[in-house]
């Protein structure tokens, strides 16, 4: 059976035969455009210092603004590009920046993306910050500054550093110490490797939540 095609293409599936069989009585349901680009983009560039590599990273994310002149006027990340000069990572980074963008694009909730990049952890070891924070992998730390983004712009709710949490890290450090530190469990709350036994509590020292007993 050939069918001519007048339209553009703008996606396509491979069909498998028992999808021949079930399409009988499935709806047809439209997928949702992608998101389209304006010809300026408002963004924001993020620095990031790691001690993994002499060089800066320097992450760029776009934002495009939904309902403009609207009271629901918000803005909503776009596209995201990582530049730096240190090429070793060049292919994964161009890899992630592309998924990334994509998903960006495709609309709705994109806040798991924050829990899935900091959720990886480095096989060789973490890095401590600037400030004692704990990042289990470069990847994390990406992951931590698309949050920083989401909270700027409103999509994520939540703070990245008080005072108290700082306290909390600084005490994990002293009693505990680095490696305890390093080898942090995921918090069921904000998905990062941070959940730290301090005090009866387990305490997660990237978000603040605690559990005693
Ligand atoms: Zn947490």
């Amino acid at each position: 059976m050939s069918i001519k095609i007048d339209k553009k293409i703008t996606a396509y599936e491979v069909k498998k035969p028992e999808d021949e069989a079930r399409q009988e009585d499935q709806k047809v349901t439209a997928i949702a455009p992608l998101l389209e680009r304006d010809e300026i983009l408002e963004g924001s560039t993020y620095k990031i210092k790691t001690p993994m590599s002499d060089h800066a990273m320097y992450i760029t994310i776009n934002d495009v603004v939904m309902k403009a002149g609207t009271p629901d006027e918000h803005r909503r990340p776009f596209e995201i590009f990582i530049n730096s000069k240190n090429m070793e990572h060049f292919m994964w980074i161009v890899a992630l920046t592309r998924i990334t963008s994509a998903i960006f694009r495709k609309g709705g909730d994109i806040t798991f993306l924050v829990e899935e990049l900091k959720a990886v952890f480095d096989p060789r070891g973490g890095y401590y910050k600037r400030g004692g924070k704990y990042m289990p992998s470069i990847v994390a730390e990406i992951g931590e500054v698309v949050q920083q983004h989401l909270v700027s712009i409103g999509m994520m709710e939540g703070q990245l550093s008080t005072p108290e949490l700082e306290a909390k890290r600084r005490e994990a450090e002293e009693k505990l110490g680095s490696d305890a530190i390093a080898k942090g469990n995921q918090c069921d709350k904000c998905g990062a490797m941070a959940v730290i036994r301090l005090d009866n509590c387990n305490t997660c020292l990237e978000c603040g939540d605690s559990k005693c007993g």
